[in-house]
């Protein structure tokens, strides 16, 4: 694991996730990870809730907690990383534009999690997925990520097959959907994730599909590696499995950042 850097890793901040931010750092040491970045829920744009979000009055002390685990491992053989993931909600880009400038991030991971009034992967609104029209939420959700990319709020996107998360699957063939997609991201410069999170919900694979990956890899977009983490010992949460997705859709290298620029590509 020691080549393996994970930028996906939230703190009890967001209400729905546990641990210190030490404890996290301790975690990737044991496992021997490379690098670890912290990238928690962004305080929403749209409205406030607690349980998803930081509130904009508690981002001072996160960029505090993530400032003072840099100065406590500083000479310890791991980087820390500061990061921030944010939704992306249309029509509040300046907002999150604002929030987001007002550090300076390593990286912001961008986050589709919202069709319109559809928080799709929220358990309590997953009969809503129950529709005879599945590709059309598929092919929303596609265009909110190529609207992510083109709207240059984020350097990394977020688990891009995040629809399936409860099993829906499309019915339809939605290869070109995923290609326009893809090409957008190239276009803007856009990485996307290797998420591992999807490995404890549902669907039970990583986020995205082997199939999914493989366009991507096609197409030229850089990959970054993440748990999701939301525990401790959620930290590089079965990484030997992504890191053999990545392979075997085609990837010989991913990156790594700084000050919100690709500073290094790591062999495979
Ligand atoms: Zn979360
Ligand atoms: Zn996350």
């Amino acid at each position: 694991m020691k080549s393996i850097a994970d930028y996906h890793n939230h703190t009890f901040l967001c209400g729905h996730a546990i641990g210190e931010p030490s404890e996290y750092v301790d975690y990737a040491l044991k496992i021997g990870l490379k690098e670890i970045g912290f990238s928690d829920h962004a305080p929403l744009v749209c409205h406030d809730d607690p349980t998803i979000t930081m509130s904009l009055e508690q981002l001072p002390r996160y960029h505090k907690m993530i400032e003072d685990v840099q100065k406590k491992y500083q000479g310890q053989d791991i980087k820390i990383r500061l990061g921030i993931e944010a939704d992306f909600v249309p029509g509040f880009e300046e907002k999150t534009k604002t929030i987001l400038d007002g550090y300076a991030y390593d990286y912001v991971i961008g986050s589709v999690h919202f069709i319109g009034d559809f928080a799709f992967d929220n358990p309590a609104q997953k009969e809503r997925l129950k529709t005879n029209d599945i590709d059309k939420v598929y092919r929303d959700y596609h265009e909110l990520l190529r609207q992510s990319a083109q709207s240059g709020l984020f350097d990394i996107m977020a688990h891009v097959d995040l629809v399936k998360k409860f099993g829906d699957r499309p019915i339809g063939d939605l290869t070109d959907d995923i290609k326009a997609t893809a090409d957008v991201f190239k276009k803007t410069g856009v990485v996307i994730e290797i998420n591992s999170s999807g490995l404890r919900k549902p669907v039970g694979e990583i986020y995205p599909s082997l199939s999914v990956l493989k366009i991507y890899c096609e197409t030229g977009v850089p990959i970054t590696f993440g748990s999701d983490s939301h525990a401790p010992d959620e930290v590089g949460f079965k990484f030997e499995q992504a890191l053999g997705l990545a392979r075997q859709a085609g990837y010989r290298e991913y990156v790594l950042f700084e000050k919100r620029q690709i500073s290094e590509k790591v062999k495979l």
